[in-house]
């Protein structure tokens, strides 16, 4: 047994949650939505007052070793032993707190977002994949938050308390001049969700470079999650992110046609 297995830090481990943890930052990486400043992170399987997240460090780099238990109620470490946390872990617990669906937070400074954050418009579903979103999804305004306090980081519960009350019960809210937060009832789900919000946050502001008068989604063109094949785009996407499908146990019959629009 190698050290590195040894000083694994977490004790209350869901293994199939911190493969899917790790997978999905190599693929938010692969995909440019996480940059050196971004997170993923995971509600325990075991305990719903507890969620993981890999401490301070560059999510490409992130590895099973790198994640730490987190307490919802007030986004402290249970045992850091030595290691910094995020400082950004207050939008995860916060929004842990508020939505007991979600059992999983990405926090991405996404390029693709953030000029959109920044106009009076909003963001709307306007990609066929990206119908899982609202008709509007809302975007987080900091000075609403902060009080006399200083930065753009959402580093206090306060702060978190009020990006999840922004974000409701919305898969996704924009943070202006920032990025976004997208929410999921599993990481795979908040993966795929993450990166075709991406995708329409690029195409809405792509279009409205000709024109701001857009044809958006309307609700009979959105989708329920049940509606909606993840294991799809996210074999898809992993397999882009760090290959090895073909000696993988990809269960093929998984991406089924039975999910479809038609009973909508
Ligand atoms: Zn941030």
């Amino acid at each position: 047994m190698t050290m590195t297995s040894q000083a694994r830090v977490s004790t209350d481990i869901d293994d199939e949650g911190m493969d899917d943890l790790v997978t999905a930052c190599r693929i938010l990486v692969n995909e440019g939505i996480l940059d050196a400043f971004g997170h993923v992170t995971v509600r325990s399987a075991k305990n719903p007052d507890v969620f993981l997240m890999p401490r301070a460090m560059p999510p490409a780099l992130v590895t099973k070793d790198d994640v730490l238990e987190l307490n919802v109620a007030d986004s402290q470490p249970i045992d850091p032993q030595g290691r910094r946390v995020n400082g950004e872990r207050y939008i995860h617990g916060e929004i842990y707190k508020a939505r007991p669906d979600v059992m999983s937070v990405i926090h991405s400074h996404s390029q693709a977002v953030i000029p959109l954050s920044l106009t009076k418009y909003k963001m709307r579903p306007v990609v066929a994949q990206a119908g899982f979103l609202p008709l509007e999804s809302p975007t987080f305004e900091i000075r609403e938050a902060r009080g006399s306090g200083r930065g753009m980081q959402v580093t206090d519960g306060k702060r978190g308390a009020a990006l999840a009350r922004a974000l409701g019960y919305n898969p996704a809210a924009l943070m202006r001049g920032h990025g976004n937060v997208v929410v999921g009832r599993s990481v795979k789900e908040a993966t795929v969700y993450a990166a075709y919000v991406d995708i329409n946050a690029r195409m809405q502001t792509r279009a409205m470079l000709l024109s701001t008068d857009i044809v958006t989604m309307n609700d009979a063109e959105l989708f329920t999650p049940e509606e909606f094949d993840i294991n799809r785009p996210w074999q898809h996407l992993k397999q882009k992110a760090i290959g090895g499908a073909e000696n993988a146990d990809v269960d093929r019959s998984q991406f089924g046609l039975e999910q479809t629009q038609a009973s909508r």
